[in-house]
């Protein structure tokens, strides 16, 4: 990174960090909804090691809302219309999901990364809508007791973003809501999870299930050709496991599932194996003055019920029907791009200039001669978003002008500008003028209130299920040493299969499901 790199500057009305199911969705629906709005995400792609492959019926409603259901299901992907339990020899199933009032009467199971390439590319069709790949958020500014937007690291200089609202998606981790001094309420978990993958052979049972036996438990997702597996140890027990050595973890999972002894000798190493440190949390406040946080950055969830993926795609729908009128409360003179470098240090040898170029400013308007910068793979980058051609030659005039953020600049009044005519002039006004400041926010903290309210009954049943079956079944199933009996529970979902269809519901829909009720702005009027 060049370490004198000038300080981009830009202005969003909605700058939302991580690019993760929460961030993309809510970016997806605000952008649909005529909102401006820029996502940074610190990793150049969206292929990631596993992260969960569920997409829940809750979720597959919402994509129908949006009339993207039928499209989403012709991507390659697996269903899963019940969930099995084994415990000790006997097998049971205990959830039913072929009777949820859903169009979708499945879990479909697809790569995280397909899931989020998918609403990247229908995002893109609204010019309202921004990503910004190997952006890594840093810090928050602040402005008195206001979140006023955020600073990054980018590959090609600092970057700062102010925004009338920031949103946190940024995952557990988030250093939103720790730079944001939210506390947080541990709920803490007896358990972690080693996940691994192991070959699937035609002969091995079709189902998803869970294998339980004294002092073990083995998740195996259904992936085709593959099992996803999940193994549940004691919270902090990986070092012990380690020091027992690979051959005694693989005796562990193939005395579990004795079909995979011929394959157990695919886990060669410990780096076959990801540890997943598991974390209940939430925060005790999702929302400061200029902020929102969202998904696992408001609430971590535990493995349990795979539902953190379906949890954080339903905040961002309800944060998007309460938040997308109120920007619309009142009219803000929309995003102006500023680069310190175009209002007085840039020339045309400067490292920020592609970024001029990249967001939609012609080389003229930068105030640069050359087209070398141009084909930079930053402006590709930029105007690709994440690689996917944006329909105009990388680095082509015609490419910048069809940037949303030189439309925002320029046409923010609603008025189009009418082209390049317009836009250099446009452009020339933006130099000259002073760096703006973050426009007063129509977004209030009631709002902010308003979705946390909305989304907190869900997150806290759905975590205190979780914690009840930490503690009470799984925490107790690792601490045994005798053969189990199965649970009357279980017994019960075995002689009425009619009982599974409220784990199904409670999995599939979950506490409180969101429908979309925001406008879609690229919809023509009605006649
Ligand atoms: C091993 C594993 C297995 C899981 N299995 C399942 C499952 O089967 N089903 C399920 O529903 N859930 C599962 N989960 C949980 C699920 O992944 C999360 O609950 C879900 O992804 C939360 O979505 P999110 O958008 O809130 O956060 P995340 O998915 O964590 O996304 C956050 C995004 O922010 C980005 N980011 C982080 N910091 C910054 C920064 N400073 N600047 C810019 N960007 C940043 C990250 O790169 C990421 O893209 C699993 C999680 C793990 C770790």
């Amino acid at each position: 990174m060049p370490q004198d790199a000038a300080i981009q500057k830009l202005n969003v009305r909605c700058c939302i960090t991580g690019g993760g199911p929460a961030g993309m969705v809510l970016a997806y629906l605000l952008a649909r909804a005529g909102v401006e709005v820029l996502v940074l995400e610190k990793h150049a792609d969206f292929l990631r090691d596993f992260r969960g492959d569920t997409i829940h019926p809750s979720t597959l409603e919402v994509l129908h809302d949006l009339g993207l259901l039928d499209d989403f299901l012709k991507l390659p992907h697996d269903e899963l219309r019940d969930i099995g339990v084994q415990i000790g020899d006997v097998q049971s199933t205990v959830a039913d999901f072929t009777h949820l009032p859903t169009h979708c009467k499945f879990i479909v199971l697809m790569p995280q990364w397909d899931f989020l390439n998918f609403i990247a590319d229908h995002a893109k069709r609204y010019p309202e809508f921004n990503l910004r790949m190997q952006a890594e958020v840093t810090d928050l500014i602040v402005d008195g007791d206001r979140v006023a937007g955020v600073r990054a690291k980018t590959q090609f200089g600092p970057l700062e973003v102010r925004a009338e609202l920031v949103i946190g998606a940024d995952g557990r981790r988030s250093v939103v809501r720790e730079q944001a001094g939210l506390q947080v309420e541990n709920l803490g978990s007896p358990i972690d999870v080693l996940w691994m993958r192991i070959s699937r052979k035609p002969s091995d049972p079709a189902q998803t299930f869970g294998h339980i036996d004294s002092g073990r438990i083995l998740v195996q997702i259904q992936r085709g050709d593959y099992w996803q597996c999940a193994f549940v140890i004691p919270k902090g027990g990986f070092d012990a496991m380690c020091e027992r050595g690979l051959p005694a973890f693989r005796e562990e999972i193939a005395r579990l599932s004795p079909y995979f002894r011929d394959r157990v000798a695919e886990l060669k190493t410990w780096d076959d194996i990801k540890l997943l440190t598991v974390t209940v949390d939430r925060l005790k406040q999702w929302y400061r003055q200029g902020l929102l946080c969202i998904g696992d950055a408001a609430h971590a969830m535990s493995p349990i019920g795979g539902v953190g993926i379906n949890l954080a795609i339903q905040d961002a729908v309800a944060a998007a029907n309460i938040l997308a009128p109120a920007f619309r409360r009142g009219s803000i003179p929309g995003a102006v791009l500023l680069m310190d470098a175009l209002n007085s240090e840039m020339s045309p040898g400067d490292s920020a200039l592609p970024e001029a170029i990249a967001m939609g400013l012609t080389p003229a308007q930068a105030g640069a001669s050359g087209a070398a910068h141009i084909d930079s793979p930053f402006s590709r980058n930029s105007l690709e978003n994440d690689g996917v051609p944006s329909g105009g030659k990388a680095g082509s005039p015609a490419a910048h002008i069809n940037s949303s953020f030189l439309r925002n600049g320029l046409e923010n009044d609603g008025v189009p500008s009418g082209g390049i005519g317009d836009s250099s002039a446009a452009a020339a006004e933006n130099r000259s003028a002073p760096s703006p400041e973050a426009p007063n926010s129509t977004v209030t903290e009631d709002d902010l209130a308003a979705v946390q309210r909305r989304r907190e009954f869900p997150t806290r049943m759905t975590q205190r299920m979780q914690v009840l079956i930490q503690n009470r079944v799984i925490g107790r199933v690792l601490a045994s040493q005798k053969q189990l009996s199965v649970p009357w529970v279980i017994k019960l979902l075995t002689h009425f299969p009619v009982l599974r269809r409220i784990p199904a519901y409670v999995v599939g829909l979950g506490f409180r499901p969101e429908r979309v009720r925001t406008d879609d702005s690229a919809a023509a009027p009605p006649a």
